[in-house]
C-alpha cells in the first residue's frame, strides 16, 4: 500500500514513512492510494475473527484491518502491537467498544473506556505503541507537538508518557478546558510530558502547531512530529471500531447500519467514510455538530465557510469547538474524484483568500449525501441538556455532552429498518458541570480519578506566539 497527498503529490510513500509525519510536503493530507475492498466473503471472515474471542476479538480485528494498509511492518510485529494496545486491562472491558442498546434500532457504541475516558484513546494508544516501535527500529527520537481542546492532549500524553525516544509538547487554550480535563493533563509529572497553555482559543493552538511545522529548518533540527487528528495512523485505528460496531449491531452481512458521530475536526467520521469506502455496509454517516456548525452548514448548503477564532463559540461540548475541520480535506478530495489540483486550489488558495469555498453549483455536491451517505445536523446547549435528561430518564443511561449532540441529531435521521449507532465519545465525568446542570447531580466518577482536581499541576502559560513555543522546545531539548 502506498500513500499520496490530497494536494496532488503522488510520490509513493509507505505507512511508516508517513507515520511520524503531519502534513504532506505540499500541505495536503495523506490518504491511501486506493481503499482496500472488503468483499462479502472477507466481511464474513472479519465477523468471525471479531466474534471468535470475547477477549481477543477486537485486537484481532484491528490486526486484520491494519494489515490491509500496512506492508512495511512484519505481520507478527503488527499483531503484537495490536494485542498490546487493545486489552481488557487498558479498556476495562473485553469488548473494548461495547454496544449498548437504548431501544430497538438505537444503540450507543462506547468508545471512551480507555485511560482518558474519551474516544481519542482508541487511536492514540495504538499510535504510542507504533511510535515507540518505529523509533526504536530507526534508532531515532521525536518531539511531538500538538494542539488540543482537551481530549486529544490527554489521550496523547497518556499514550506517550514514559515512552522511550518521545517527548510531548501539548498546547491547549488557557482556561478553556474543564477542570477535570485540566487535571488529567496537568497532573502528569512524567519528564517527557510538557503542557503549554496558550492565551487564546483552540485554533490559535492549531495555528501555532502549523507555523512551527512549516518552519522546516526548526522541524528537522528538533525532529518535530505531531499526533493531531490529521495523522493517518490515527484515522486508520478508528476505522476498526466502525467494523466492531457493525458486527455487534447486526447478525448478518446483509444488514446495513447508520452511524451518528459527534464531529469537530472530522477525524472520527472520516474514519467512518473510509470504512464505508472499503465496503462496510454503512447506510448513513450522520455528522453532528454543536453551535460551531461549519460542517453542518457544508452538508446543508455546499458552502464550507471557516470561522475566525473570534467567531468560535465556547460551548458545553468543547471538544467540538472547531471553526475549521482539519480532516475535511480528505473527504473533499474523494468527493472531487481525487482531483489533487482542485483540492489544492480549494484548501490551499480559495480558503486562504476568501475564507470559504462554495460547491453548491458543483454537480458532485449532491453526491456527498447521495453516494457517500452523509447527513448532518446540529445541537445547542439547551438541546444538549434536554437530551442528557431525557436519555437518563428514558433509558437510565447518562451520556456526556458530545454524545448528546450526536444522539439529538441521530434522532432526526433515524430510518426504520436501519439500526442507528451513536458513537459515545466521552464519559460524562469529563464534563461534570453540564451534567449537573442537566440532571441536578454529579455523574459517576471512576475510582481511579477520585480527587484528581486537587493534584499538583505542571503547566506553562504562554502568549499565542509560535516563537515563544519554539524557544520553549529548544530549551527543553537542550
Ligand atoms: C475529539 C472529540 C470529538 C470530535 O472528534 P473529531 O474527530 O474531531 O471530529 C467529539 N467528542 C469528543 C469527546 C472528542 O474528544
Amino acid at each position: 500500500m502506498n500513500y499520496l497527498s490530497t494536494r496532488g503529490d503522488a510520490t509513493p510513500r509507505k505507512f511508516c514513512e508517513i507515520l511520524l509525519e503531519g502534513l504532506a510536503p505540499d500541505g495536503g493530507l495523506y490518504l491511501p492510494a486506493v481503499y482496500p475492498q472488503v468483499s462479502a466473503a472477507r466481511l464474513a471472515e472479519l465477523r468471525a475473527v471479531f466474534n471468535a474471542g470475547a477477549a481477543g476479538g477486537y485486537a484481532a480485528l484491528a490486526f486484520e484491518i491494519l494489515l490491509m494498509y500496512i506492508d512495511d511492518i512484519p505481520a507478527t510485529d503488527l499483531k503484537a502491537l495490536c494485542n498490546k494496545t487493545y486489552t481488557e486491562a487498558v479498556y476495562g472491558t473485553p469488548q473494548i467498544t461495547p454496544l449498548t442498546k437504548l431501544k430497538d434500532g438505537l444503540y450507543l457504541q462506547g468508545l471512551s473506556n480507555g485511560p482518558t475516558l474519551a474516544f481519542k484513546d482508541m487511536a492514540m494508544q495504538l499510535l504510542g505503541n507504533l511510535f515507540e516501535y518505529e523509533l526504536s527500529r530507526r534508532g531515532e527520537s521525536l518531539n511531538i507537538l500538538g494542539a488540543t481542546s482537551g481530549d486529544t492532549g490527554s489521550a496523547a500524553e497518556y499514550a506517550m508518557r514514559g515512552k522511550k525516544g518521545v517527548r510531548v509538547f501539548m498546547t491547549s487554550p488557557h482556561g478553556r478546558m474543564s477542570p477535570f480535563q485540566q487535571a488529567q493533563m496537568f497532573s502528569l509529572m512524567d519528564e517527557n510530558i510538557h503542557n503549554i497553555a496558550i492565551e487564546g482559543v483552540f485554533d490559535d493552538c492549531q495555528d501555532i502547531v502549523k507555523a512551527v511545522s512549516n518552519d522546516l529548518v526548526f522541524k528537522r533540527k528538533y525532529k518535530i512530529g505531531t499526533v493531531n487528528s490529521i495523522n493517518w495512523a490515527r484515522l486508520l485505528a478508528q476505522v476498526v471500531y466502525y467494523f466492531a460496531g457493525y458486527f455487534q449491531a447486526t447478525q448478518t452481512n446483509a444488514e446495513r447500519v447508520s452511524f451518528a458521530v459527534p464531529s469537530g475536526n472530522f477525524g472520527n467520521v472520516c474514519a467512518g467514510h473510509v470504512a464505508r469506502m472499503m465496503g462496510l455496509p454503512i447506510d448513513k454517516l450522520v455528522v453532528a455538530t454543536n453551535e460551531n456548525d461549519v460542517l453542518d452548514e457544508f452538508f446543508r448548503t455546499g458552502v464550507y465557510r471557516v470561522r475566525g477564532s473570534a467567531d468560535t463559540f465556547e460551548t458545553s461540548s468543547p471538544s467540538m469547538d472547531i471553526s475549521k475541520a482539519s480532516n475535511f480535506e480528505r473527504f473533499i478530495f474523494d468527493l472531487l474524484g481525487r482531483d489533487g489540483a482542485q483540492t489544492n486550489q480549494l484548501f490551499g488558495e480559495t480558503i486562504q483568500r476568501q475564507g470559504q469555498f462554495d460547491l453548491s453549483a458543483d454537480p458532485r455536491f449532491v453526491e456527498a449525501t447521495k453516494c457517500y451517505g452523509f447527513q448532518s445536523g446540529k445541537s445547542n446547549h439547551s438541546q444538549r441538556l434536554a437530551t442528557i435528561k431525557a436519555t437518563s430518564e428514558t433509558f437510565g443511561v447518562v451520556i456526556d455532552t458530545h454524545t448528546a449532540d450526536a444522539l439529538k441529531v441521530a434522532s432526526e435521521h433515524v430510518q426504520s429498518g436501519v439500526p442507528m449507532i451513536v458513537l459515545e465519545t466521552a464519559l460524562p465525568i469529563k464534563f461534570a458541570a453540564t451534567i449537573v446542570e442537566a440532571l441536578g447531580r454529579e455523574p459517576e466518577r471512576p475510582v481511579k480519578f477520585t480527587g484528581i482536581e486537587a493534584l499538583p499541576k505542571r503547566v506553562k502559560v504562554m502568549p499565542a506566539d509560535a516563537n515563544a513555543v519554539k524557544n520553549y522546545i529548544a530549551q527543553a531539548c537542550a
